[in-house]
């Protein structure tokens, strides 16, 4: 692999490490910061910032001359194929995103760059909420370039996954390598860089590139939290938190795993609802703090009103239902979301059918017949045995569950379809990408 020439814009944590790491693997890396102080350490092979192992690989790169520092925007950018935005992106007041500094680094840029020849990729490495780059930063880079880019010019993402204190190890092994690119050409000076490195490698578009950051760390906050409510909760049942949370730690299947973790609909079911209520009614009662799981129901039913509102704004009042259980093979109904939608639905006067091979009046017993007598006492005038009733009752078809794979619906139905296991997550742009790349 060719080895390349490299801008390091802003030499703090995620700078200075990967900075020094790109040097150490063979490229020759400049890094450029606006705090005099930081350059004049770093000239002297000194980090700006403390982090484990951190003094001698720097020390090592300066030494060789592989890594170098300076104020000199436009020396930096001249020597240079590639330029890395590493500068903070710390919270506004309100909470939201200044990206202050990567403006003005990308000012610099493109003033460096303008009315010349060279070909330059930049990337932002920087912590950015999605559309700000498209936005905000694209505009900038061009007005300050004074052409689009794209043509000699490319901007892309590369979210850092690195903690501090384990920097250099987190560098070396990260999760993934995430790239957000228009396609894999431009992505591919990026990835070169980590190609030594075993951890998968990821080309999305840079949108999905920066969420998943901001996903990874709510996730890990969020896990935090959890712990905690959990350890509270044992604490007043008097069970052991710690021992709770490192059992349910072992189950690799559900819990420490992809499973429930894919964006759809409203999760239900005779489980879930119950024990997340019974579990928050304790503790509200003992004032034990779980704001987390106060909210999972609450989230849970802001997920059943979208939906709702989906097939409201569809504007057609004659639907069929594919799917009634909560999942396909089972009949159980109890707290099912198709349950509840259908529900609000005949409540708001729409005229309904509904199609579910696993649910059938004359077989439903004990418990389930009790919660449709409850829930849907005229179901059996709404359950119809194939699926062909709902297509010529319909205007408007709702896919439920996984039972719509096995209907046909795409052949045998031509109305509009709200499919409620994609369309409240999926944009209406990558659902019409998904299209074309299966045709
Ligand atoms: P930091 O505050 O340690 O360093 C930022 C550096 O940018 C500073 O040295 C500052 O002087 C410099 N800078 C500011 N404006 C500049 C400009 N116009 N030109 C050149 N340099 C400029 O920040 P950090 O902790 O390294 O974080 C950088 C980004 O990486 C943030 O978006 C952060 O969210 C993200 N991130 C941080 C970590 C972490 O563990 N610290 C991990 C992953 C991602």
């Amino acid at each position: 692999m060719t080895k390349k020439r490299i801008a390091v814009f802003g030499i703090g944590y995620v700078g200075c490490v990967t900075g020094a790491c790109l040097a150490r693997d063979g490229n020759h890396v400049v890094g450029v910061d606006i705090d005099q102080g930081k350059i004049d350490a770093l000239q002297k092979g000194f980090p700006p910032v403390a982090e484990p192992g951190l003094d001698q690989l720097v020390e090592e790169q300066v030494k060789n001359g592989r890594l170098t520092a300076t104020t000199d925007a436009e020396a930096a950018i001249g020597d240079t194929e590639m330029a890395l935005i590493t500068v903070g992106t710390p919270s506004t007041d309100s909470g939201a995103v200044n990206s202050n500094a990567v403006k003005r680094v990308l000012e610099t840029i493109g003033q460096c760059l303008r009315s010349g020849e060279k070909n330059y990729t930049v990337v932002i490495r920087s912590t950015l909420l999605p559309g700000i780059l498209e936005e905000e930063l694209k505009p900038v880079l061009e007005e300050a370039l004074g052409e689009e880019i794209g043509h000699r010019v490319d901007l892309c993402n590369n979210p850092e996954f690195l903690r501090e204190t384990t920097a250099i190890k987190d560098y070396d092994n990260p999760p993934f390598v995430v790239v957000g690119a228009e396609d894999e050409y431009r992505a591919k000076p990026i990835l070169d860089l980590y190609n030594h490195l075993t951890a998968e490698t990821i080309v999305t578009d840079t949108r999905t590139a920066a969420l998943i950051k901001y996903g990874c760390n709510s996730f890990h906050a969020l896990k935090v939290a959890f712990a905690n409510e959990i350890g509270m909760l044992a604490k007043s049942f008097g069970a052991d938190g710690q021992e709770a949370m490192r059992i349910l730690c072992i189950d690799h299947q559900l819990n420490i795993s992809p499973a429930y973790l894919r964006p759809g609909f409203a999760f239900g079911g005779s489980c879930l609802p119950k024990d997340v209520r019974a579990l928050t009614r304790y503790a509200q009662q003992q004032a034990i703090p779980s704001d987390l799981l106060q909210s999972i129901l609450s989230s849970n039913e802001t997920v059943l009103d979208a939906a709702f509102r989906l097939v409201e704004k569809a504007g057609q009042r004659v639907i069929g239902l594919i799917g009634l259980s909560f999942k396909s093979g089972t009949d159980d109904l109890r707290e099912s979301p198709q349950v509840i939608l259908a529900e609000k639905l005949l409540g708001k006067g729409y005229d309904l059918k509904i199609y579910d091979p696993d649910v059938s009046v004359s077989r439903l017993k004990g418990a389930n017949l009790a919660y449709v007598d409850r829930h849907l006492p005229h179901l059996s005038a709404l359950l119809v045995e194939e699926p062909q009733e709902v297509f010529d009752h319909a205007e408007l078809l709702i896919l439920g569950t996984n039972i719509a794979n096995d209907v046909d619906w795409e052949n045998r139905f031509e109305g509009e379809t709200i499919d409620l296991r994609k369309d409240l997550v999926v944009s209406q742009d990558e659902q019409k990408l998904a299209n074309r790349q299966t045709k």
